[in-house]
């Protein structure tokens, strides 16, 4: 790795200068220089010398954070109705990982791997639909039918491809299930257990929450908590509901998954005064999104900063705690020395911030947070 040129030792590819690191993993919120060599994280020290690196970058006043990890999106670009390109926004908002929330199937999951995960510069996973037809076509309701279900299938593509799969996905709204209630839930467990993998489960309206939350296990994850259109954590009163909190103590983890229709202020509002506080930050990033109210990750973290947590909070759970929630934490989500260099640099912007919620709901933040530079495997 040492290199000497003109007498000098140059170490490094790329030198983080003068920056803040906020690394939940490492309990890590201070003044360090990150150093990059190889494509990996090779020091964080107070000091390190501008010299030894090929390329140093000046990041004082800015915060230096493992790249995000955004583990709910929707990237089946020109196969589905919901699939926006991930090397399109990425790259410029610090997201170096996205998961694709279901949108492959056990049949299409070969052209996903191909066509859009292994050409990508960003890093991409996804779950695997329990419907063979996965999320193609926004109005069709994939599980209005059980017929569409095979678990073993889709264990089977799990088990084979684990590298790039984290999980079973799952929609328990009416709109997807038809009449069949929990029923596609409990074939996506059955293929989950079979897989050893986690279930990522969508909540929304017309299938009561208890029974769904009863069926999940320690790991399992549910997306969209602060969805407000009908079965919700927070009921009529503005409490949230018992089934919620014992599920929180059961180990389930809670995921934003904002989305088009997920992020509603009001019951975020709510929980999060009640202390009941999503376990991850993700976008549900898709075509009907992306030009508001969601744009990008930092913008979502930035409304829960709005909702009361500090920008340590935040990245964790873009970060640390979403590796987690996809049993990645080994390889991702920090910024330990001799792991992957995925590396996002923000910057905290004052002033008067307009965001809105997905039912029409304004509100102004006076922070923004905003992505400078994304490293991804050691490179900018
Ligand atoms: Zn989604």
């Amino acid at each position: 790795m040492a290199d000497r040129r003109w007498g000098r030792e140059m170490n490094y590819d790329i030198l983080l200068k003068g920056g803040t690191v906020i690394d939940a993993a490492q309990n890590l919120n201070a003044m360090r220089d990150v150093a990059i060599a190889g494509g990996v994280v090779a020091a964080i020290e107070a000091d390190i010398p501008e010299g030894a690196a090929t390329q140093t970058i000046n990041v004082k006043d800015k915060f230096v954070t493992p790249g995000l990890v955004d583990i709910h999106t929707h990237v089946y670009y020109g196969v589905t109705t919901w699939g926006i390109r991930a090397d399109e926004v990425c790259p410029t908002a610090g997201t170096t990982t996205v998961v694709d929330a279901g949108s492959p199937s056990w049949v299409t999951f070969p052209g996903f791997r191909e066509f859009i995960a292994e050409p990508a510069q960003t890093n991409i996973l996804t779950y695997i639909h329990i419907s063979g037809i996965g999320l193609v076509y926004g109005p069709v309701g994939e599980m209005h039918d059980m017929a569409y279900a095979n678990p073993g299938r889709v264990a089977e593509t799990l088990q084979a491809h684990r590298d790039m799969t984290v999980g079973v996905k799952v929609r328990q709204g009416k709109m997807q299930v038809g009449d069949n209630g929990v029923e596609p839930l409990k074939l996506a467990i059955k293929a989950a257990k079979q897989a050893e993998t986690p279930v990522m489960c969508h909540i929304g309206a017309g299938v009561p929450l208890p029974n769904i939350l009863r069926l999940l296990r320690p790991g399992d994850v549910i997306t969209h908590c602060f969805q407000g259109n009908g079965d919700n954590i927070v009921d009529e009163k503005g409490n949230v509901i018992p089934e919620a909190w014992e599920a929180r103590e059961d180990g389930i983890i809670f995921d934003v998954g904002h989305g088009a229709g997920s992020f509603r202020y009001e019951i975020a509002q709510r929980a999060m005064e009640q202390g009941f506080i999503s376990d991850v930050i993700s976008t549900d990033l898709h075509t009907g999104n992306i030009n508001g109210p969601v744009y990008d990750l930092p913008t979502v973290l930035s409304k829960l900063m709005h909702l009361g947590l500090s920008l340590e909070e935040v990245i964790e759970k873009a970060t640390f705690s979403a590796a987690k929630a996809i049993q990645r934490e080994e390889q991702l989500g920090h910024l330990r020395v001799g792991t992957v260099a995925d590396v996002a640099v923000f910057e905290v912007l004052d002033g008067e911030f307009e965001f809105f919620d997905t039912h029409g709901t304004k509100f102004i933040g006076n922070k923004k947070l905003k992505a400078v530079l994304t490293i991804r495997e050691g490179k900018i």
